[in-house]
C-alpha cells in the first residue's frame, strides 16, 4: 500500500480526474469480460481507496456506464465522446478501480499478480514472474 495522487484522462481528453487515495493493489484481469471492454489481452486495474479518493475535474457529463445484465456487479465506465475506460467506484471494494492507462504518469506501485488466468486469451502477453490465480486470489 501507497499513497497515490495522479491525475488522468481519457483518449479525447474532455474527462479529467484527479486521484488522491492509497494505491492498494494493482491487477492484471484476464477475464473475458475485460477482455471485451478494453479489446485486449486483458484489463490492468489500480485499486485505491477509499471511495471518495476520485474527483473528476472535468467532462464528467460525458461519463457513460454499462452494466453487464447477468453480472453481479461488472460494469465498465467510459467516456462516451472518444470511448475510452474510466476509473470506476465499486462500494462493495470501499474504493474506485482505476484502468491503469488513463492515468498521466506512473503509479506507486507495479502490477502484483494475473487473475482470472484461465479465462486467458492464449495469444495474451504474460511475459513476467508475477503470480497468477486462476480466478480471484
Ligand atoms: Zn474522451
Ligand atoms: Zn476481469
Amino acid at each position: 500500500m501507497s499513497h497515490v495522487s495522479m491525475k488522468g484522462t481519457c483518449l479525447c481528453g474532455a474527462v479529467q480526474y484527479e486521484i488522491n487515495g492509497t494505491a492498494e493493489r494493482f491487477y492484471h484481469c484476464h477475464c473475458r469480460r475485460c477482455r471485451k471492454a478494453t479489446g485486449t489481452g486483458h484489463a490492468s486495474n489500480l485499486l485505491v481507496t477509499p471511495l471518495d479518493s476520485i474527483q473528476w475535474t472535468a467532462g464528467e457529463a460525458l461519463l457513460r456506464r454499462y452494466k453487464v445484465p447477468e453480472a453481479e456487479r461488472f460494469f465498465n465506465c467510459f467516456c462516451s465522446q472518444c470511448g475510452s475506460p474510466l476509473p470506476r467506484v465499486v462500494p462493495e471494494l470501499d474504493g474506485v478501480l482505476i484502468p491503469a492507462g488513463s492515468l498521466d504518469g506512473e503509479p506507486p506501485i507495479q502490477p502484483q499478480a494475473r487473475i482470472f488466468w484461465d479465462s486467458r486469451a492464449e495469444w495474451s502477453c504474460s511475459d513476467d514472474a508475477i503470480p497468477v490465480y486462476s480466478e480471484y486470489p
